[in-house]
């Protein structure tokens, strides 16, 4: 369906009116000079230098080799947006002096003619944005400049090249000169390939000087014909035009998506980097690269990166030339291998992390150009914590906050089936390999475009991305995506980043692939083989292959030794780390960690993840089981309690049946069953054919069902006859299911097994609600243990899941022996918000209008479902201070949720089986004193 909410303009920050505070703020020092021995600053101050320039001041600081510069802060960033894109006074100025400075380091000075200084003007948040922001390279030269740069590198075709790519990418960055649709070309690209065709020449290597001095004229007439206006010439006009452009490039639509998909604050800004310019493109001894410390895909300690002689830094990132392994390295230039091999340590010891570094060697000397932490796959992030702490570069417990609690979810993805796979191969299915860049197996259709891909997923299709090379404007559409295929681009390419990020699978760099957006289709090179948009195809993201079809894909190692049980523990070193890793987690967190579970199986996956219990066991998704829908059924259709209590007879047998089953599961762990809470209408049928089906089977008049099926139509059916008020109006079903769970305790009891079941009423809001079920549950429990000749402990508790009910918590804990916060219906309830169809609007909600920092059915809204919680917490501890209380909504299983959970106080969260891995990190990290979102009004 398309959304109805009408689109407002996009907001831009400064269109609002500065606070009268804001207006007044200069912030203190604006611009911090690094390089040259010494910084103003370090790595510590990322809020205001931003992730690169608080690192380039931290390696400046350990007198790395960085090329000098200085960092304009976020602060005035935030003060651009808050003031009508102007500049805090004294910032030109400060500016200035910084400049100075580094011409005094570099021995050039900006725009002089005979030895000119040119810069690179770069983004810089406090978070990483792989490409979102904007960047200019080679800035400072003009026709002018240019002349001192052809004596100073002896080499004009270097000079015009250069020249060439700071106009394109001024032209495109500050002026705005861009293909504007998806089939549009690049309109510098297309007058450089025009250029090529005139000179017979394939390789833009092979374009001369004077062709390059050329294609400068010719841009700059692009640029003033198509929009209007002349190009630069003086280099403090490109200066101050670079800084605008990237101040105004984080509220660019991809730097805004990015921001939404990673949760980062529209408020954090961005910093602008000046720094002095290195040419890893002046010759054949110089060149550039990227590397890890360490391999980020599967975290072994081994140097792994990438690059390229004779090439500027954004040839390595923008994949559009494949680069050479880092060990090639050792061949082509040993000494400067020997340094950057001993940076490699120096960082790594210094900043006790895996560390993503970007270089540049001109002319056979190193440069330091960037250096942050490195992302890294889930399986990589364990590696690494577990392999520091083996190199005391770490303690156990620096280890667990080294792996966010959602990784964990990469650990249990699926592979391709193994004989699949062969079948696949044998069956000449294999299309071409390319590199592993995100681990994880995946098949879909083959969409070509970003935007194919969303409306593709929109339409609940699996597909695949496939993409001569990603940029940032797809990002919507990696989202959307399976997986990523790209044909072109290395390990560090943009979509071997972002995917890894992501979390998806990834080929990059699949050179076979020949990709032709116009007509739709993928070719092998080669080969008669073409596929076209919407075409199958699999991908394993952890060997780079790439094959034709679907192939099934099996369970993870972690999932084969615990759950599946295919697989010895002594074979898997993933599970190995893992179980490692988690036993450290066991040993800081306070919180339990139990499962949401309906049935055996379930319970015993859950134990095999590390449950301690069953927080929630919803006794009518028992009812959803093969025989015994039926029953249930007759026993909403009864018109009368004796019709009611013939169908109840029935399901006792049944649900006595499941709860054994759970409490042998379960083997003496708590259990915390609730009594029923259906929402009715979901197990009616609804249509013609399945009303007379019902009324046959059952051998009443069809029009009995419609009736019955009209009288339990409710307008929200989510606010109507659920939780205790069906128990409350028919309590004969409370009674056949404290029956069947209590005989099913006793009898698993007397086969020795330890039983403790927990009894709770859901959906309270009055505690004489409470203490009319409570009553029930306990007379049936008495009767029970007379009648079996057993004794066993319970408890009666109940769900705090409607405002009224967190509010008279005191009340409530009077009958109450324990509390669990349902907070998928307190959120529904506390924010007036249907659970059923909220995703309309949620999404805008979230994403573009910022009202929710993140889905509040996702993560507990702290503010507001949150103020209940304490409250409740509170109230109910006051009447009764040992009181056990949990939570039991999907929140269970959501990291930053599970940390406010430990904050308020909480005995235990519960949530599905395959997320109780990762709340029991997330426990670890609330016990280590992780912040967890929310922030302090949490
Ligand atoms: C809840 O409301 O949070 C809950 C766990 O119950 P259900 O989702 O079954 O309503
Ligand atoms: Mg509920």
């Amino acid at each position: 369906m398309k959304r109805q909410v009408t689109r407002r303009p996009k907001r831009t920050a400064a269109r609002r009116a500065p606070s009268p505070r804001a207006r007044r703020a200069r912030p203190a020092k604006l611009v911090f000079a690094f390089g040259g021995g010494r910084a103003d600053g370090n790595a510590k101050m990322k809020d205001l230098l931003g992730g690169k320039g608080a690192n380039l001041a931290e390696m400046a600081g350990l007198r790395l080799p960085v090329p000098p510069g200085f960092t304009i802060s976020t602060a005035v960033c935030t003060y651009y947006y808050t003031h009508q894109q102007g500049y805090p006074p004294g910032l030109h100025e400060e500016a200035a002096r910084q400049l100075a400075r580094v011409e005094q380091l570099v021995g050039r000075r900006f725009g002089d003619p005979s030895n000119p200084l040119l810069v690179s003007v770069r983004s810089g948040a406090r978070a990483s944005m792989p490409g979102m922001m904007d960047t200019v390279l080679n800035l400072g030269l003009n026709d002018q400049t240019v002349q001192g740069l052809i004596t100073l590198s002896r080499n004009p075709r270097f000079a015009y090249d250069s020249y060439r790519r700071f106009v394109a990418m001024y032209g495109d960055v500050v002026l705005d000169l861009k293909p504007r649709s998806k089939t549009d070309i690049d309109p510098f690209e297309e007058i450089l390939q025009r250029k090529k065709q005139a000179r017979g020449v394939k390789l833009d290597t092979e374009l001369t000087a004077d062709d390059l001095r050329e294609l400068v004229a010719e841009f700059k007439t692009a640029i003033a014909e198509r929009k209007g206006i002349a190009f630069p010439e003086d280099p403090q006009e490109q200066l101050w035009g670079a800084i605008g452009a990237v101040f105004g490039s984080w509220m660019n639509e991809r730097a805004i998506v990015y921001r939404k998909l990673n949760n980062i604050p529209e408020s954090w800004g961005t910093a602008v980097n000046v720094q002095s310019m290195v040419f890893g493109n002046l010759s054949d001894d110089s060149g550039t690269g990227v590397a890890f410390t360490r391999d980020p895909s599967t975290g072994e300690n081994v140097f792994y990166g990438e690059f390229l002689m004779n090439a500027q830094g954004e040839d390595v990132v923008a994949g559009t030339r494949t680069p050479l392994a880092i060990a090639a390295l050792e061949r082509e230039n040993p000494r400067v291998y020997a340094q950057l091999a001993k940076i490699r340590r120096t960082l790594e010891r210094h900043y006790h992390e895996m560390m993503d570094i970007e270089f540049t060697i001109e002319r056979g000397r190193l440069y330091m150009l960037q250096c942050r932490v490195g992302k890294r796959t889930g399986a990589a992030a364990i590696r690494i914590a577990l392999d520091m702490v083996k190199e005391r570069l770490i303690k156990p417990r620096e280890a667990l906050l080294r792996v966010e609690p959602d990784q964990l979810n990469q650990l249990l993805r699926p592979t391709f089936v193994g004989a699949e796979k062969e079948r696949a191969i044998h069956a000449q299915r294999f299309l071409a390999r390319g590199l592993n860049a995100g681990p994880g197996a995946g098949s879909g259709r083959i969409a070509f475009h970003a935007e194919d891909a969303e409306a593709a997923q929109a339409r609940g299709e699996r597909v695949i991305l496939v993409r001569i090379e990603t940029s940032p404007e797809d990002i919507r559409g990696m989202a959307a995506a399976e997986g990523i295929l790209t044909a072109r681009g290395g390990m560090t390419s943009h979509a071997a980043l972002v995917a890894r990020q992501m979390g998806k699978v990834c080929v990059a760099g699949c050179e076979a692939l020949v990709i032709d957006y116009t007509a739709g289709t993928m070719q092998v090179a080669g080969t008669d083989k073409v596929l076209k948009a919407g075409d199958d195809i699999s991908i394993d993201g952890t060997t780079g292959e790439v094959f034709l079809g679907q192939i099934p894909t099996e369970p993870s190692e972690v999932v084969r030794v615990l759950v599946d049980r295919t697989l010895d523990a002594k074979q898997a070193p993933i599970y190995q780390q893992y179980a490692q890793l988690m036993k450290w987690a066991d040993r800081e967190r306070r919180l339990t960690v139990r499962t949401n579970a309906d049935l055996p199986d379930q319970c015993t996956n859950a134990i095999a993840f590390g449950a301690e219990g069953v927080g929630l066991c919803r006794t009518e998704h028992m009812f959803f089981g093969e025989g015994k829908i039926g029953p249930m059924r007759e026993m909403i259709l009864a018109e009368t309690t004796a019709e009611r209590r013939a169908a109840l007879a029935r399901l006792l047998p049944l649900q006595r049946a499941d709860f054994e089953g759970i409490f042998r599961a379960m083997d003496g762990r708590p259990v915390t069953i609730r009594t029923i809470d259906p929402p009715l209408h979901e197990f009616l049928p609804h249509d013609d054919a399945g009303q007379q089906q019902l009324a046959a089977q059952m051998g009443i008049p069809v029009e009995r069902v419609r009736n019955r099926v009209e009288a339990l139509h409710e307008f929200n059916p989510m606010l109507g006859l659920r939780g205790c008020r069906l128990g409350i109006i028919y309590p004969e079903i409370t009674e056949m299911q404290a029956r069947a769970i209590f005989e099913a305790a006793a009898d698993v009891l007397h086969a020795g097994i330890r039983v403790e079941p927990e009894v709770m009423i859901p959906l309270v809001g009055h505690v004489k609600e409470l203490e009319l079920q409570a009553d029930i549950v306990r007379r049936v429990a008495t009767d029970v243990m007379a009648e079996k000749g057993a004794r066993f402990k319970y408890a009666v508790g109940t769900m705090i899941e409607i405002p009224r009910g967190a509010l008279t918590a005191d009340a409530i804990a009077r009958v109450a022996e324990f509390f669990s916060f349902g907070t998928n219906d307190l959120t529904q309830t506390t924010l007036g918000v249907s659970r059923d169809d909220a995703g309309r609007f949620l999404v805008p909600y979230v994403r573009e209008f910022e009202i929710y920092r993140r889905d509040p059915f996702e993560s507990i809204d702290q503010e507001g479902v949150g103020a209940l919680i304490r409250i409740a917490v509170e109230r109910g501890r006051k009447t009764r201070p040992q009181l056990k209380i949990g939570i039991c909504g999907e929140h269970g299983g959501d990291p930053e949720s599970v940390i406010f959970c430990h904050r308020v106080g909480l005995d235990y969260v519960s949530c599905s089986p395959f997320r109780v891995p990762i709340a029991r990190l997330a426990a670890a990290h609330a016990a280590l004193g992780a912040a967890g979102g929310g922030g302090e009004g949490a």
